[in-house]
């Protein structure tokens, strides 16, 4: 793997290492041993959704392999650029929820806080990757969304999502807590983010007593879909995070080519215990336009399930959903 060699841990910052993430796929591939000019029309589909990975990230990429279950979740890929039936910009019905207001309720008790519009890697399957960032940020949406929060006592469980809610820094997210700390009825506070897998450097000894110190009970979801993202620095951070009082779990995506199979999957549970983290689901993937080249049918998906089912205890079995527009909850799948 890419950094091996040079047996170095890098020692930038982590914004350090954002700024320095790979922003040409070509040089990646050239990185790894690979034909930059393989790429091909997959360079006209990272026009429409830009191509990012931290070089963290990469370095667990295996060198000389264009099947890479890494490198097949970030490459830009021709297949982006071809429509498919039931494909489309907006399939889970989000675009036109909570209109210049930065949160999105659609579930009974928990509300959603779209703290950033980026990320620290673009995932080629993203289901926000056509998402309007523009009419849910700016302080009025966030004025409008905290106006929402402080109004209904029914919520209880705030979740800051995006984008990535990591990317931001340290003084914006305590004012994040600091301000949602004051509405008195809200209990939990959950962070959906993908930086703790592809930045674990992001995990800094100041953040992780920020979020163990504030009143919430704290849940951290991460997002690793393939056992060979969890090297030795990430799962040490998600130890640290469960030693700092945080319940850790972990969503996946189930995607063809990359983690469709039993085993893989199996392996990556057992991995992320080890490390104090559990399954929390596995989606199915949302039908965005563009990513019908990662979807599996009913009956393989079926199948991979009962095999999965058949290999692990049962609290390391992810729940299998799928995100349909108007349900009350993620539907499960079988
Ligand atoms: C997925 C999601 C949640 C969280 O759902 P859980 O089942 O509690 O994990 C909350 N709000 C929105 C808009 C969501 O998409
Ligand atoms: S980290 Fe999450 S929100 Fe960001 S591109 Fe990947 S899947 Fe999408």
């Amino acid at each position: 793997m890419i950094t091996r060699s040079s047996k170095r841990r890098p020692i930038a910052s982590w914004q350090a290492q954002l700024r320095d993430a790979y922003r040409d796929p070509r040089e990646l591939l050239a990185d790894l041993g690979l034909d930059p000019e393989s790429l091909g029309l997959g360079a006209k589909a990272a026009e429409h959704f830009p191509f990012l990975v931290t070089r963290a990230f990469a370095s667990r990429m295996q060198p000389g392999d264009v099947n890479d279950p890494l490198l097949l979740q970030v490459l830009p890929h021709a297949a982006e650029l071809s429509s498919a039936p039931g494909f489309s910009d907006d399939p889970v019905g989000e675009f036109s929820l909570g209109e210049n207001s930065s949160v999105l309720r659609k579930y009974s008790g928990r509300a959603l806080v779209l703290a950033s519009s980026s990320c620290a890697i673009n995932c080629r399957y993203c289901f926000r990757r056509n998402y309007p960032y523009e009419a849910h940020r700016g302080s009025d949406a966030l004025e409008n969304g905290l106006a929402e929060l402080r109004a209904d006592t029914s919520i209880n469980e705030v979740i800051l999502s995006g984008g990535d809610p990591l990317v931001l820094s340290d003084a914006k997210l305590d004012q994040y807590l600091t301000r949602l700390a004051d509405i008195g009825h809200l209990r939990r506070l959950r962070i959906h983010s993908r930086l703790p897998i592809v930045l674990p450097d992001r995990l800094t000894a100041a953040l992780l007593r920020m979020l163990s110190r504030q009143r919430f009970e704290a849940v951290m979801v991460v997002h690793c879909n393939h056992p060979q993202e969890l090297d030795a620095s990430t799962l040490e951070g998600l130890r640290r995070m469960r030693d700092a009082g945080i319940t850790v779990l972990n969503q996946a995506v189930l995607l063809h080519r990359v983690n469709d199979d039993a085993e893989v999957l199996a392996t990556l549970g057992e991995r992320l215990f080890s490390a104090g983290t559990l399954p929390y689901y596995l989606h199915l993937l949302d039908r965005v336009s563009g990513t019908a080249h990662f979807d599996l049918n009913e009956s393989r998906i079926s199948q991979l399930q009962r095999e999965l089912r058949a290999r692990v205890p049962g609290y390391l079995m992810p729940r299998f959903v799928r995100e349909l527009a108007g349900g009350d909850a993620k539907t499960p799948f079988g």
